[in-house]
């Protein structure tokens, strides 16, 4: 299917859809995310939870019941505070009680998003019965179109449903966003990707790099990866047409120093995610990443804090044996409610800045949770301090000669730098 052939099918003559206001504003998401379960309508190759989605007895695979997604949901809203979440399946709009959910959501105060494949919203009647439940938005994965998404996902005719649903999102002024994995077919296609941004009315697009995380580990077909600076041309072209037309593009997992000067404000790394308001919040992420809160059959766990990294002090109290990789206490396995408390009462006492606290989560999750690398040039590099480097697996395959150290004259320590300029849909804080 050409873009042409596509446009027939998502151009909506009577499309609806209200506008966004741009903005440099940046605070520290409150965005949650929620697993109901691995169950899918696709099967993607790159899948993260590819595994959990192909064998059905695996115990995150099964949908969790609506009690505990609203338990989740309730801890989400009155104990870390979240006013918005992603709620991801597997596929979440084949969750059976999703509409339930996405009341109870609006209820509490928690603006809910859908990631989603949108192959379910080809059907206009169940694009309707979202609008009407309250969805704030559907975060949209767009791989590529025609052909080459079908293969991607293994739907024959999957993108034909894509680009229908599309045009239903339009009709009825349901705000969406996409997100776009940087295959290499994909490369090859992000013009005509932002083109279809432009003219179906996303307020965002993401592009996502290579990143194999969870089921991915170790075994991502090389074949399809692309280098960084093989996708760097059509990348940049794409954030321009975004641009040009006022949608928010961002640029996730892919080192600052491959883009131009002019595209480093759309990078968005571990350190710049938390000022991203449709990214997720590191402190209540913690606690949803847990198997427990994704499985259907186990009870929750109790709600844990952000893991502290690289703290050994602040204001006279030491954190030291909560800061340090690998403890017991890092990872809060058996630790008694006592210690939970003086570790709380601690944090408020010691009134470590979030910024503080989100920065080196960050950390923690490049360096030890997803093996980011850094090289001799990232040693003379003005941001190496806000930067990840380079994935692990990619610099194994790749190597990391695509690094080039950046020279501003002085080290910069502040995640935003560069982020600051960037306009974006800004959600309420
Ligand atoms: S720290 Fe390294 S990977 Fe990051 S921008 Fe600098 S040179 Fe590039």
């Amino acid at each position: 299917m050409t873009l042409d052939e596509a446009r027939e099918l998502y151009k909506c003559e009577n499309k609806n859809q209200s506008k966004v206001e741009l903005s440099k504003e940046r605070y520290i998401t409150r965005r949650g995310v929620v697993w109901l379960g691995q169950t899918c309508n696709l099967n993607c190759y790159f899948c993260y939870f590819k595994d959990k989605i192909d064998d059905k007895e695996h115990p995150e695979h099964p949908f969790m019941s609506l009690e505990k997604a609203k338990k989740i949901m309730h801890t989400l809203r009155y104990v870390y505070a979240n006013n918005s979440v992603d709620i991801q399946g597997g596929e979440p709009t084949i969750y059976p009680q999703i509409f339930e959910l996405i009341e109870y959501c609006n209820e509490i105060g928690l603006a809910p998003t859908l990631i989603t494949n949108g192959i379910v919203l080809a059907n206009e009647e169940m694009a309707q019965k979202f609008k009407k439940a309250g969805i704030k938005d559907f975060l949209f994965s767009i791989h590529a179109i025609g052909e080459t998404y079908d293969r991607i996902v293994g739907l024959k005719n999957g993108s034909i449903k894509q680009m229908k649903a599309l045009k239903n999102l339009q009709k009825y002024d349901i705000p969406f966003r996409l997100n776009c994995t940087l295959t290499k077919e994909a490369g090859r296609q992000l013009i005509d990707i932002a083109t279809l941004a432009v003219e179906t009315g996303a307020r965002a697009v993401n592009f996502i790099a290579f990143n194999p995380f969870a089921d991915q580990q170790g075994k991502r077909d090389l074949t399809d990866v692309p280098k960084y600076s093989d996708l760097k041309e059509n990348l940049q072209k794409a954030i321009d047409i975004l641009e040009e037309n006022s949608i928010e593009a961002n640029v996730r997992y892919f080192p600052i120093c491959v883009l131009d000067e002019k595209y480093r404000k759309n990078a968005y790394n571990f350190q710049q995610l938390p000022y991203d308001s449709h990214e997720w919040d590191y402190n209540s992420w913690t606690w949803t990443t847990r198997f427990n809160q994704k499985t259907k059959w186990n009870e929750l766990d109790k709600p844990i804090p952000i893991l502290l990294y690289n703290l050994k002090e602040y204001n006279g109290i030491d954190f030291s044996k909560w800061s340090e990789h690998g403890t017991k206490q890092h990872y809060f396995k058996d630790v008694t409610d006592y210690e939970m408390f003086e570790l709380m009462l601690q944090l408020f006492s010691a009134d470590v800045p979030k910024e503080l606290l989100y920065k080196n989560n960050a950390k923690l999750r490049a360096e030890k949770h997803t093996g980011y690398r850094k090289c001799q040039t990232c040693q003379n590099c003005d941001i190496e301090d806000i930067c990840d480097g380079f994935h692990g697996d990619y610099a194994e395959v790749f190597g990391m000669d695509e690094a080039r150290a950046i020279s501003i004259g002085e080290k910069i320590t502040d995640p935003k730098y560069y982020i600051k300029e960037q306009l974006k849909v800004v959600d309420e804080f």
